[in-house]
């Protein structure tokens, strides 16, 4: 097997175990409508996210997806959407206030509790610290300097947050959590990360293309 073959069958395993990942998320949003008493309008949303998901899954060829990775943004997206006709509870409280705006999810993992606390964040060593919107439990774990609770994505050198993820899928997936409350922090926030420069090209020339 050539380096290259050997390179397509790790990027086709990575993207295999994010599907299952995928999977999980649909899982765990539609376990959270059903506790919270099946809203009509949650459950079209995660029947969406299902059928895109489908799609994806029932493809010829799973790489098909890093061709065009938007789906991975709508499937978030109903998700976003899904989660805010749920019922208030601890994990909850995704409704407009009273200008009509919604809370950021979590950067850390959007389902968190809204992102209504402001903390001081360092990706990495190498980066200046930054503001950065979360749920206050990660503010707290943030403010006794401890790492924040975080999402990790499959890649081929393990799991990694999604700020040590470069791909357009990852990039995707993030502006679909943040339909709701809009992208305007995110590239200040992710500035220098691994993503900055996807995060970028796809809010610039790729996001209005959504369908
Ligand atoms: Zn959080």
């Amino acid at each position: 097997m050539s380096a290259s073959d050997r390179e397509l069958v790790k990027e086709r395993a990575v993207l295999l175990r994010t599907f299952d990942e995928f999977d999980a998320e649909l899982a765990a949003v539609e376990a959270r409508v059903v506790d919270g008493g099946s809203p009509a309008a949650a459950v079209a949303r995660t029947a969406d996210a299902a059928r895109i998901r489908d799609a994806w899954r029932a493809a010829p060829d799973p790489t098909d997806l890093l061709l065009d990775p938007s789906p991975v943004g709508w499937f978030t997206a109903q998700l976003a959407q899904a989660r805010v006709c749920l019922p208030a509870g601890p994990e909850e409280g995704f409704g407009p206030d009273a200008s009509g705006r919604y809370p950021a999810p979590c950067l850390f993992d959007p389902h968190h509790g809204p992102a209504n606390v402001s903390a001081l964040w360092q990706p990495s060593p190498g980066l200046l610290p930054r503001p950065v919107l979360c749920c206050a439990e990660d503010a707290a774990l943030l403010t006794e300097g401890k790492a924040p609770r975080t999402r990790l994505f499959p890649t081929s050198k393990g799991p990694r947050p999604l700020w040590e993820c470069d791909g357009d899928i990852h990039v995707w997936w993030l502006l679909g959590h943040f339909t709701l409350a809009g992208w305007d922090r995110l590239a200040a926030v992710l500035a220098h990360t691994a993503p900055i420069f996807s995060l970028n090209r796809v809010m610039t020339h790729q996001g209005a293309g959504m369908k």
